[in-house]
């Protein structure tokens, strides 16, 4: 039977690629071909950047409530379509239903949801200089690239799109090869909502459209999302021509359980933050350091909540809580951590292995894995994995643990488990990270800006912040008195 094929959504409709080249996504729990995907060749991308510059001439003349009014009807579009979304999102990624039916649609309607409202209050200013004066305009940048990582398709390209269409920019966007349907559907939405077409177009391919994009002179902005080494070389494209950057990368995270902490509510945010959506979250806490004095009875609840309450197999089934992995290259490099962990004389508390569930017995499972006896200087502590493995560190003082928590050259995320509110603001205040947690791990609200300090971001995304970084500031002079010059 042929697979369906995917094409290049371009100026409001499907356009085929004459380069011919396509390439198959897979479902990573059943191992099989689910659709082809036509990769966009130089003809392509070039007509992509021609209709984005039509989008943006209409779009950014309209005002913000109109633009917010189209922006909305989309945010509606999607939570009707949730159901549906939620199943395409299983497919590409492997999560379990259970997440993306609540998660990934309704925190990417969110997003949208709040831009939309926020861009009608976005203002400029006006200030006296004596008799003269001046004002400010906040002006959108032109055609913005987004370009995007595998494990929230549909959700990263709503965080990448409202900001910037709320600001009155056009948005080119590539998803990642593994995941590209999410981007498509939200594509689609947007021109049933009434929005000019050009203004958010998608193209298919690698790392080749994804340079394509970041070194064209006609693109004012990259928004990228995915690993510190890409990120690197997507920042050196973009210098070409000085475009805007937006970098949110990978962590190595840090969860701090002190003596004084609710050590099940310790243990449930450990576990979400390092086995939700099979471990593929970029701010896990993957580096979980705890207190001495509670360390056995962490790792007592850890090991029995991880082995009768983790549920792994079809992630269509919504009584399934642990997905697969991205593909198979992804599972074997998650597995080759498990073993280097053990090499380097960490133990294994539970897990460790790949599974084969009965209900998806060719799929990229790796089983929950906690490592014990660990060392800061373990590659399995150090490096980011991106899979169901989590390292437990004992620490004895505040001091030493902040140290150890900072020793790293990320700083994506953390968090604090502590009765103590003082302590617990001190030292979050004290850790260098960007998206900070107490007595809570994960949750990130619309309102809420998220991104990394040192190597694990450039920028923001959410919250009032992203919305202006979407903007170039105008400053306007108005002389009203008599020009003073010595000519
Ligand atoms: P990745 O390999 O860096 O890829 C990210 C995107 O960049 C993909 O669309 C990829 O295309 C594209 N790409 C690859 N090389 C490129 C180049 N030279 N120029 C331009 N684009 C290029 O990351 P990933 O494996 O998809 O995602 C996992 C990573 O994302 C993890 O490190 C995770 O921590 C990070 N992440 C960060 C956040 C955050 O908000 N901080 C959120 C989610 C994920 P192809 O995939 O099609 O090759």
């Amino acid at each position: 039977m042929s697979l369906p094929v995917l094409q290049n959504f371009i100026h409001g409709k499907f356009v085929a690629s004459q380069s011919g080249n396509s390439f198959a996504v897979k479902n990573p729990a059943s191992d099989e071909d689910i659709y082809l995907v036509e990769e966009a060749d130089d003809a392509l991308l070039q007509q992509a950047i021609e209709s984005a510059k039509q989008g943006f001439a209409q779009w950014s003349k309209m005002t913000p409530i109109e633009r917010s009014r189209i922006l909305l009807k989309a945010v509606a579009l999607l939570r009707e379509r949730n159901d549906e979304l939620a199943r395409i999102e299983v497919q590409d990624t492997g999560k379990p239903i259970q997440e993306a039916d609540c998660v990934d649609i309704e925190t990417g309607a969110d997003v949208i949801e709040y831009f939309a409202g926020l861009a009608p209050a976005q203002l400029g200013s006006q200030q006296a200089v004596g008799e003269d004066f001046f004002y400010t305009r906040r002006e959108p940048l032109g055609i913005c690239a987004g370009i995007g990582a595998w494990n929230y398709p549909l959700q990263i390209a709503c965080w990448k799109s409202g900001p910037a269409l709320a600001a009155g920019n056009a948005m080119i966007f590539k998803p990642s090869e593994e995941t590209p349907m999410g981007a498509i559907k939200l594509a689609q939405i947007f021109i049933e909502a009434g929005m000019p077409k050009g203004v958010f177009n998608v193209v298919h391919g690698a790392a080749r459209v994804g340079q394509w994009l970041t070194t064209h002179n006609d693109i004012e902005k990259v928004s990228f999302t995915g690993e510190v080494g890409t990120g690197k070389k997507v920042m050196q494209s973009a210098s070409t021509n000085l475009k805007e950057v937006t970098m949110e990368l990978g962590g190595k995270s840090p969860l701090i359980v002190f003596d004084d902490a609710d050590v099940s509510q310790a243990v449930s945010a450990a576990m979400l933050g390092n086995f939700y959506t099979q471990g593929e979250i970029c701010t896990n806490c993957t580096r979980v350091y705890v207190h001495r004095d509670v360390y056995v009875a962490f790792l007592d609840e850890l090991k029995t909540r991880t082995e009768n309450n983790v549920i792994a197999g079809d992630p269509l089934d919504p009584k399934v809580n642990l997905g697969a992995l991205i593909s198979k290259k992804h599972q074997q490099l998650v597995l080759e951590y498990i073993e280097k962990g053990k090499l380097e004389g960490a133990n294994v508390l539970t897990g460790g292995h790949a599974l084969s569930p009965e209900s998806a017995p060719n799929g990229y499972f790796v089983a929950p894995t906690v490592f014990i006896d660990c060392t800061d200087d373990m590659s399995i502590v150090k490096e980011e994995i991106f899979g169901p493995v989590m390292s437990v560190l004992v620490f004895d003082n505040e001091d030493e643990v902040i140290k150890r928590a900072n020793n790293t050259e990320l700083g994506l995320a953390a968090g604090v488990f502590s009765r103590d509110i003082q302590r617990a603001h001190r030292v979050i205040h004290q850790l260098q990270a960007g998206i900070c947690w107490i007595n809570a791990y994960g949750n990130s609200p619309a309102e809420m800006p998220v991104g990394g300090y040192k190597q694990s971001g450039v920028g923001r995304e959410n919250g009032v912040e992203t919305l202006n970084s979407y903007t170039q500031t105008k400053s306007v002079y108005v002389g009203m008195s008599q020009i003073e010059s010595p000519f």
